[in-house]
Parts: C-alpha cells; sequence; structure tokens
C-alpha cells in the first residue's frame, strides 16, 4: 500500500528531524548554562618559531566538557553559540581568559608573550567589537602588539561594510590580525592588500600530503612565496610529522603548529612545555 508507506515515511522523517531539533535545543541551553557558569575552559598550542625554535607565541582554543555528553568539539559548537546569540559573550571570555593567561606568561622571560585568538565571522561583524577587544585589553593589561586575531578569508568577506572600519579599527589599537585556514576560502588578493593583515596560516589539509603529493607540495611552496612578497608571517597549521616540518622549514615558512610539536595544552602544561623547550633554544 504506497500511500501507507509514504505516510510513515514521512512520520519518520518527522521524527528524525523533531529528534535532531530537540538535540540541538538541549545542547543550546548547555551551552548557555556552562557559558554562564563559566565552565568553558581554553588550552593553548605553541607556535614554534624557526630559526631559533623557541615559543613566543600560542593559540587559544576553547574547550567544553559537559558534565553528561563529555567533551564537545568547538567545530559542533560555535556554530550553535552564533545561531542562539551567544557568540558575543563566549568570544568576550575567550578574548579576556587568553589575554589574562598571556600577561601571565609575560612575567617569565623564557614564557611566551603573544597569543591568538579566533574570532567568528559573527563577531567581527559586530560594531561593538572593537570596544570589546579595547575591554579585553584594558581589563587585563595585554599590551596590543601581543595579540592577534585569527581570522577565515569568509569571514572577512562576509560584510565588508562592517567587518572592514571593525579591522581597521582593531589595528589601530595595535592588535594584529592573522588570516585562519588560508587557501580553503576566497582567497582574493585585492583583500590581502587591503587589510591590516600581519600573518597567513596555511590550512592543515595543504600541508597533511606535503611530503607525498607533489601538487600539494608546490601549493606550500607558492603560498609560502606570496606571504613572503607581501611581507607577511607564514605559519602553517596542522603539523604532524618530522619529514613535513623539514619541507615547510626549507620553503621558507616563519612559524609551525601541530601535533608533531605539541597538541593544545591547558594553561599549567603550556607554561612547563615553553619554559622547557626555550632553555634550550634560546
Ligand atoms: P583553527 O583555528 O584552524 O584551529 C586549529 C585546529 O586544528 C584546532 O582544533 C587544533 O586543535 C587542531 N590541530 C592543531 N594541530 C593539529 C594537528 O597536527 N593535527 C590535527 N589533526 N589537528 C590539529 P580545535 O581546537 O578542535 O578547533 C577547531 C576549529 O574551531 C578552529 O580551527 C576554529 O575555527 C574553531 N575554534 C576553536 N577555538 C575557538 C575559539 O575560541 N573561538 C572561535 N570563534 N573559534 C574557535
Ligand atoms: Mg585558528
Ligand atoms: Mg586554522
Ligand atoms: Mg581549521
Amino acid at each position: 500500500n504506497v500511500s501507507a508507506h509514504n505516510k510513515s515515511g514521512f512520520a519518520l522523517a518527522n521524527h528524525e528531524l523533531n529528534a535532531a531539533f530537540v538535540e540541538r535545543l538541549d545542547l543550546e541551553n548547555r551551552l548557555r548554562r556552562a557559558i554562564h557558569r563559566g565552565e568553558l575552559s581554553v588550552v593553548y598550542q605553541p607556535k614554534i618559531n624557526l630559526g631559533r625554535g623557541q615559543i613566543s607565541e600560542a593559540e587559544a582554543l576553547v574547550r567544553w566538557n559537559d558534565p553528561d555528553i563529555g567533551m564537545i568539539p568547538p567545530s559542533r559548537f560555535i556554530a550553535i553559540a552564533e545561531n542562539a546569540g551567544l557568540i558575543g559573550l563566549l568570544g568576550a571570555y575567550i578574548l579576556t581568559t587568553a589575554c589574562q593567561e598571556a600577561v601571565s606568561w609575560g612575567h617569565d622571560t623564557r614564557g611566551a608573550s603573544t597569543v591568538a585568538v579566533n574570532v567568528s565571522a559573527i563577531q567581527l561583524q559586530d560594531p561593538g567589537f572593537p570596544d570589546t577587544v579595547r575591554k579585553a585589553l584594558a581589563d587585563t593589561g595585554l599590551s596590543p602588539e601581543n595579540l592577534i586575531l585569527e581570522v577565515t578569508e569568509s569571514a572577512v568577506m562576509d560584510d565588508t561594510d562592517i567587518v572592514l572600519p571593525n579591522m581597521r579599527a582593531i589595528a589601530t589599537m595595535g592588535v594584529r590580525f592573522a588570516i585562519d585556514d588560508f587557501g580553503t576560502g576566497y582567497s582574493n588578493f585585492d583583500n590581502l592588500r587591503r587589510l591590516p593583515i600581519h600573518s597567513l596560516k596555511i590550512d592543515k589539509r595543504f600541508v597533511d600530503q606535503i611530503t607525498e603529493n607533489q601538487n600539494d607540495a608546490r601549493i606550500c611552496q607558492a603560498m609560502i612565496a606570496l606571504g613572503r612578497a607581501l611581507n607577511l608571517v607564514v605559519v602553517a597549521e596542522g603539523v604532524e610529522t618530522h619529514e613535513q616540518s623539514l619541507f615547510l622549514k626549507a620553503y621558507g615558512c616563519d612559524q609551525l603548529q601541530g601535533f608533531y610539536f605539541s597538541r593544545p595544552l591547558n594553561r599549567v602544561e603550556f607554561r612547563e612545555f615553553v619554559e622547557a623547550r626555550n632553555s634550550q633554544h634560546q
């Protein structure tokens, strides 16, 4: 009976939609509660300077461990925060936490000094965002030159009428911008030229096959050359092997980041890691 089949098919789809909706709503409520209770944390992944091999910077990455569900990756919950109108609050919390942590590194001469914080498209489009940055710096006492904001190419392209003035206002404070996941969005040379950008982060997907795939190797080589020609600092993300690090170093990369050197670490582990490495690479 065709119509009965259709009917049950529809009921099933409807049920699945409801389940997805309920799950999302549950996550949203849990996230709202966790943000208000200060239950999210920030971990730090070192960026290794090629040349002397020491660490002066780290990328701050948010972590959410729900008591019932366990770890929920940012690739999942950042979008939920954006849709639920929570990203402003969450972003300000991450920014302030990371700035505060970087201030405390600055007290140790062997420590890192600079922290890079990821900024989502919605934050970048908020006319109040420059004030959020200004407030985080003022509240923590971090020098603007010790803060980098990581933005993606698509975030920058999204709503240029607000994003460009925001970026210029923030750059005027002395804060620097990095283009994250470079090569995966709409790469636009005009933007690279017009925007106050300090560094390019080559996406992991180009790094992955660099030792096996000649095309990927050439793409990495070309992106590094482009960055250097534009006087930008070039960082490679997702470096997992010694061989990859040798290729990237030979191509002229400035900084490397990835599990080969270190996973993202909690604040105590990060300080120990940097202290140990920097005392060997002066
Ligand atoms: P991203 O900014 O490109 O961050 C790099 C991601 O790659 C991180 O994942 C990091 O843990 C991971 N990673 C680093 N090295 C390696 C490696 O060698 N191998 C592999 N397989 N992975 C590596 P994570 O922390 O899960 O973050 C994923 C994405 O979520 C980030 O990509 C960023 O877009 C977003 N995100 C993370 N934290 C924040 C945050 O505080 N605010 C915002 N707005 N977005 C964030
Ligand atoms: Mg990033
Ligand atoms: Mg990235
Ligand atoms: Mg990425």
